[in-house]
């Protein structure tokens, strides 16, 4: 077993007592990487009580500014190791070096210098009320929060659940996606080294079944969780059991709606990019494009050349190539899915199954557009999570609208189009929880979430936090007495 494949918990590094490990192989030379220890009930026992106890031994009464320090201590340490963590993300899931550098650790960063300015405008955890200086609301820490992540984006979304519940004044154990493990050991000696108290924060390697343990421990008062659909519904099942709270950040399939009158060269480019980035393996990923009438066989041409541009390459390598998928399990659904959509009368304008030419070995997938779609299709209603994109077209907003709100997720939506007022209406009409106009990056600091299949609440800024906080009103009390 690999020594360095350690727990966390009440401030000290635990050998795991696990019964059962997980090989893993590296995504682009299959060759096995490392074995993962996988905690049991043992280990998620200790480290949930570990996080009771220093609630009670004074976290809970800790204030914004003197958790706020710990943020910052935890901002520098990963600032520190800013290319170690590029460097392990790249081996963990197979992410391009300069990738990895540019996006990967920097939005984690971002989502944590997101909670800073978050707490310091509107941070307060004593709020009056209109009705009077009597008349208050306090935001008060929920208790012990299980934090479980996925494999995709491993450090931003760590960043984005442990910066909230430490803004939030939890206590929380950490159960990070056991497909990126490393990722999440070099996380947890940044946390060990901001010197917060101990067990404050706990860290778990494990799997599944961990993450099922740790869902159904009592002493746990709120889960907040990434990754698959099926996994969330299970999850959801837990937290109702005690009415824990519960957050919930799933799949999609986010429509990309290209109006006739867009800048089409720069929506297409833009619109390519933003479903291939990451090799695809993105929850708001812009995986089905939407394209008016008049303007669907040029768009088609566009968009097929600059999918051909896309070059595919080893994860150490610089460049901003694209890398493998994370395993053999997402290499075999992604062509299944590309294979089934072509038996059933789709076109492949770019790419298509198998590898790339000239690679033989690794879960490298050939960056792959699909046309003469229907939306009964798989590749139209599911997540992919690899590089393939989908074009369907449509005849007017209404039938635009009707066609992105059909899918059974609601995460994102992307519209391009030079008409203000469409661009307003369709905003408004589209059943989803982020919507991004003409390529405009989301702020930071802005809510991250979905409706329907995409999930339950919202993570980063003040949202992120309040997702981890009870409210209390209390009429009756003076200010000095607060
Ligand atoms: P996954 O559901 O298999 O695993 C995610 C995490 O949950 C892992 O840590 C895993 O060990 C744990 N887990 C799995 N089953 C569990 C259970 N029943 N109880 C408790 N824990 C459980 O997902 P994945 O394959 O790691 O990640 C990919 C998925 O994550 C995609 O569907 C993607 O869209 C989604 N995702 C969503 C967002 C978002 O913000 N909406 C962001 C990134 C990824």
């Amino acid at each position: 077993m690999d020594m360095e494949f350690c727990h966390y918990i009440d401030g000290c590094w635990i050998t795991p007592k696990a019964a059962s490990t997980l090989e893993l192989l590296d995504p682009e030379t299959e060759h096995v990487r490392c074995h993962v220890p996988l905690a049991g009930a043992e280990d998620v026992a200790q480290a949930v009580a570990s996080a009771q106890k220093a609630l009670e031994r004074g976290w809970l009464e800790t204030n914004v500014s003197e958790r706020l320090v710990y943020l910052h201590r935890l901002i520098a340490e990963i600032d520190n190791r800013h290319d170690q963590f590029a460097k392990i993300i790249s081996d963990d899931m197979g992410a391009p070096i300069d990738f990895c550098k540019a996006h990967q650790v920097d939005a984690a960063l971002a989502h944590l210098q997101g909670f800073v300015e978050a707490m310091q405008m509107q941070g307060e955890t004593d709020v009056p009320l209109s009705a009077g200086p009597m008349h208050r609301v306090r935001y008060e820490a929920i208790g012990v929060a299980a934090l479980i992540t996925p494999w995709n984006w491993p450090l931003n979304q760590i960043a984005l659940k442990v910066g909230a519940a430490l803004m939030a004044g939890c206590t929380m154990v950490l159960k990070p996606s056991e497909l990126t493990p490393q990722t999440g050991v070099l996380f947890a000696q940044c946390m060990a080294a901001t010197g917060l108290p101990a067990g404050v924060f706990n860290f778990l390697i494990g799997g599944a079944e961990t993450g099922q343990l740790l869902t159904t421990n009592a002493q746990v008062s709120a889960i907040s969780f990434t990754g698959s659909t099926r996994a969330g519904q299970s999850i959801a099942a837990a937290a109702a059991v005690g009415f824990r709270r519960v957050t919930l950040e799933l799949g999609g399939k986010s429509p990309n709606l290209l109006f006739a009158d867009c800048d089409i060269e720069t929506a297409v480019r833009q619109g390519v990019a933003h479903c291939f980035r990451n090799a695809g393996q993105s929850c708001n990923a812009a995986s089905l494009m939407l394209v008016e009438d008049s303007i669907l066989d040029n768009v088609v041409n566009q968009v097929a050349k600059v999918a051909d541009s896309y070059r595919v390459g080893s994860p150490r390598k610089p460049g901003s190539h694209m890398g493998p998928l994370i395993n053999q399990t997402q290499f075999e659904r992604v062509q299944t899915l590309i294979k089934d959509a072509i038996q059933q009368g789709a076109r492949c304008v770019s790419g298509g199954p198998g590898r790339p030419d000239g690679f033989n070995s690794g879960y490298f997938v050939r960056p792959t557009v699909l046309v003469d779609v229907t939306p009964d299709m798989a590749v139209a209603r599911e997540e992919v999570f690899g590089p393939v994109l989908t074009i369907l077209s449509f005849r007017n907003l209404d039938d635009a609208v009707l066609k992105a709100n059909q899918s059974a997720y609601g995460l994102a939506a992307y519209i391009q189009t030079s008409n203000a007022s469409v661009a307003n209406e369709a905003a408004r009409r589209i059943n989803a929880g982020m919507i991004q106009v003409n390529g405009t990056s989301r702020a930071q600091g802005a809510p991250f979430g979905g409706t329907k299949s995409s999930g339950i609440g919202r993570e980063a800024g003040i949202w992120g936090v309040r997702a981890f906080q009870e409210v209390k009103s209390i009429s009756g009390l003076s200010a000095t007495e607060v």
